[in-house]
């Protein structure tokens, strides 16, 4: 196992030293080095003041996350530019127009914000700028994301929406996510959730297949849903909705009527994933499209849970044929680069999630973390009843469902969930920190500091982030993967996506760029020679 194993209080204090007596407290609360089961971390706290992390704001989890990806709203930034502006196409979360629909994904609209705006209110803007996207684009429905001036100055965005709604005929949501809600991304998703459960899900009863089902949490980074679906409609499901990657606002208003949900991203969902469970008696798997070993588990899942022979055998047929044709890709990946090892700091779910398919390739993560994991994401659901929420948290709005007495039914008995709860994570997730070895590193809500000090001392050889660290890390001959936005490729997910990520991380990691970084003078002289009578050459 990794330096750390063999001298982990030493490596605490190494990275530990530099800070005062204050931030050490409180960052040392958020580092775990695993041993065995049980260990508490804190996460999703307010981020020290000036310490460099990677964490960004609400209106980036609200609209960034989990609004943005529906391909045919308008998505309408109420506030100055830039928050509009630095968003625009830079998640890849794609997305296709259906037969006959829109897609407004390549576009940015924002109120544009500007003083006078502040001084008297921007709600005429606002009304303004909704009237004007109805007459150019007749969209299907529109969204209004608040940033953080439009709470300050109390812009009414609701009472916008329901005007609007009524004078244009288009359905308007309106999602208060200033920046400075919360402490991260995390708080967006859980406003975001809250809207899509009261405003949409339950509104479209159009009839569905046979197996339904509903992606939660899966956004088509790269093409990734594509991926997923090409493979579940193979087997021989219906995809009802995918929440929210390639989506369109019918699709998701029709979730209810599906069979199943299933899990990606559990930190951005897991809200709506309980309250459909509660409103609609729809149960929830969690779920893991990332590496071979992990995709074919979570297919056996869902084919168990509907319980179905034909589904059953399906199954296995499309695992063999699939992983038949990347076993070769994957085998020869793994030659190559087993016993690397890397470190995994992402958002709230793929430091988890590409773990898996790491080892698959022979690479062993050493160090996980998230930006705006909570403690469950860590530690696993059944902490939950112990977080305690600060007041950063109890802000955020909490919202209770009631049993939909026309649309509620158990798609399966009851006591038959109970039976499959004992096999496989039904309203179950048991985080990140349970497959780490004892010995790695879990960090939360790393820092730039944090970061160098990592990869001076552990020296990885994968670095799996985003895009604010990618270069320094780069710069100090470690290779460093954006797990966000996959470094401008993908899919990742799936038996495709599988070899797909192999290929590029044998790439980055044995690329003959590495030994290029120290300069041949640094490493031998440049020149040779020998003094009359003396022993040494210089
Ligand atoms: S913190 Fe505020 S200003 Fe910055 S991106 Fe988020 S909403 Fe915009």
């Amino acid at each position: 196992m990794s330096e750390l194993k063999k001298n982990a209080d030493k490596f605490l204090d190494d990275l530990m030293e530099v800070y005062p007596a204050k931030v050490m407290k409180n960052r040392k609360k958020h580092v775990v080095v695993k041993e065995g089961a049980g260990q508490e971390i804190a996460a999703n706290t307010r981020t020290v003041p000036g310490i460099i992390t990677n964490r960004g704001c609400c209106y980036a989890g609200c609209k960034g996350v989990v609004i943005g990806p529906i391909v045919d709203m308008v998505h309408i930034v109420h506030g100055p530019v830039g928050c509009a502006y630095y968003a625009w196409g830079t998640r890849r979360n794609k997305g296709k127009a259906r037969e006959g629909g829109q897609n407004f994904l390549n576009y940015c609209f924002t109120t544009d914000m500007q003083e006078s705006d502040i001084v008297f209110g921007g709600e005429k803007k606002l009304k303004k700028a909704i009237e004007e996207a109805v007459e150019l684009f007749q969209p299907k429905a529109i969204s209004i994301s608040a940033t953080c001036p439009v709470g300050l100055i109390g812009d009414d965005i609701d009472a916008v929406a329901r005007e609007m709604s009524e004078k244009t005929g288009v359905k308007i949501l309106s999602f208060n996510c200033e920046g400075y809600k919360g402490v991260s991304q995390s708080a967006g998703h859980h406003i975001a959730n809250n809207k899509l459960m009261k405003e949409v899900v339950g509104t479209n009863d159009s009839p569905v297949g046979k197996f339904s089902i509903n992606l939660l949490g899966e956004y088509n980074i790269g093409g990734d849903e594509w991926e997923i679906s090409r493979v579940l409609s193979k087997i021989g499901y219906n995809l009802v909705t995918t929440m929210t990657g390639n989506s369109t606002i019918d699709e998701i208003a029709n979730a209810h009527k599906s069979d199943l949900n299933v899990v990606q991203c559990h930190r951005s969902i897991n809200y709506i994933a309980d309250m459909i469970e509660e409103k609609y008696g729809l149960n929830w798997l969690k779920g893991n499209f990332i590496g071979v070993e992990n995709f074919s588990k979570t297919l056996r899942n869902i084919a168990r849970y509907f319980g179905d022979e034909g589904l059953i055998a399906r199954t296995e047929e499309v695992i063999a044929e699939e992983v038949a044709e990347i076993k070769d890709t994957l085998n020869s990946a793994k030659e190559k680069l087993n016993g690397k090892t890397a470190v995994l700091y992402v958002g709230g779910s793929r430091a988890d999630h590409y773990q898996g398919l790491l080892r698959e390739i022979g690479i062993e993560t050493i160090v996980a973390g998230y930006e705006f994991g909570h403690r469950d994401d860590y530690e696993g659901r059944d902490v939950i009843p112990y977080i305690k929420l600060d007041a950063d948290t109890r802000n955020i709005e909490e919202i209770t469902v009631e049993k939909d007495e026309k649309n509620y039914s158990l798609r399966i008995p009851a006591d038959k969930v109970d039976e499959l709860k004992k096999e496989m994570p039904i309203a179950d997730y048991e985080g990140l920190m349970k497959n780490m070895a004892d010995g790695s590193l879990i960090i939360d809500d790393l820092n730039h500091y944090e970061t160098e000090k990592i990869i001076e001392i552990l020296k990885p050889e994968f670095f799996g982030s985003g895009i604010k660290d990618k270069y320094i890390v780069h710069k100090m001959g470690t290779y460093s993967k954006q797990m966000h936005s996959y470094d401008y490729a993908g899919p990742y997910a799936g038996f495709k996506g599988a070899a797909n990520f192999a290929k590029d991380v044998e790439a980055g990691i044995l690329t003959p760029a590495w030994s290029y970084l120290t300069p041949p003078w640094n490493k031998e002289p440049l020149l040779k020679g020998k003094v009359e009578g003396v022993e040494e050459a210089c």
